[in-house]
């Protein structure tokens, strides 16, 4: 990646985490969320969150969609009718869900059994951490994301072509699990810039653009062997989602 590139990465890293800061309604970020004691989901704040999470299922199934379709578009896979048989069961599986289920002991991560795949569970500590529309909505569309992919890794090429281009933007090391995870986080990012720029609001876009990542803006970062660090999360996902990048920088106020 060019230095003056990498340099607007860094600059629209520090907008996101400073957004957060003075957002009302800023997601918490991912340490702080582990620090915290579990949450009973009878407790107004895990309500409100699945009540969030509820609501904005639909549009961020919607958004999904759009994603991988879009996605496969940009990577070529669409000459290909056996990935495009793929694409299209993705898509289905995504259809499917239809719920959200608040559980006290997942804390503050969320997670698709595959036994289960119109589910999606939400530990308490996370519902109640993803304060805004934007926040909830790139958090579903990982799930969703997972889900699309299946049991059997079928959007793998479509997962290889992202983390590929991350790696060789930021010189990391993106393979296997962490190769999916980031390619989920690119699909929630991906989905709440479609969404900001589908729904006007009165707030700042910048601020609702941050809201796709700012959990991430730990003081604590530290990766393991599923994931990147978060912050190297934020860093991978701008490398390879450069109008993000300009978005952010550009229209802030
Ligand atoms: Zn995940």
């Amino acid at each position: 990646m060019p230095p003056a590139a990498r340099a607007l990465v860094e600059q629209a890293i520090d907008v996101i985490c400073r957004e957060r800061k003075l957002d009302p309604v800023g997601s918490m970020p991912i340490d702080e969320m582990q620090a915290r004691p579990s949450l009973p989901v009878q407790t107004a704040e895990a309500q409100s969150g699945l009540t969030r999470a509820q609501k904005v299922l639909p549009v961020a199934k919607n958004l999904v969609i759009a994603a991988i379709r879009q996605l496969a578009a940009e990577y070529g896979f669409q000459k290909s009718s056996r990935y495009q048989g793929r694409i299209d069961q993705a898509i289905d599986r995504v259809q499917e869900v239809k719920r959200i289920r608040p559980d006290m002991d997942s804390r503050d991560n969320a997670s698709v059994y595959l036994s289960r795949p119109h589910t999606i569970t939400f530990g308490t500590i996370f519902l109640a951490g993803l304060r805004s529309d934007e926040g909830m909505i790139s958090v579903l569309a990982h799930e969703l994301m997972h889900i699309a992919d299946g049991n059997s890794d079928n959007l793998r090429a479509l997962v290889a072509a992202v983390s590929n281009r991350a790696s060789l933007l930021t010189g990391m090391d993106i393979r296997g699990q962490r190769a999916e995870e980031l390619t989920c986080d690119f699909v929630g990012a991906m989905a709440v810039s479609a969404y900001v720029a589908d729904s006007p609001s009165y707030e700042s876009i910048t601020r609702r653009l941050a809201r796709s990542v700012e959990h991430n803006c730990v003081d604590v970062d530290e990766g393991d062997e599923d994931h990147l660090s978060p912050r190297n999360t934020i860093r991978a996902l701008l490398a390879i989602h450069p109008m993000l990048v300009r978005d952010l920088i550009n229209t802030r106020q």
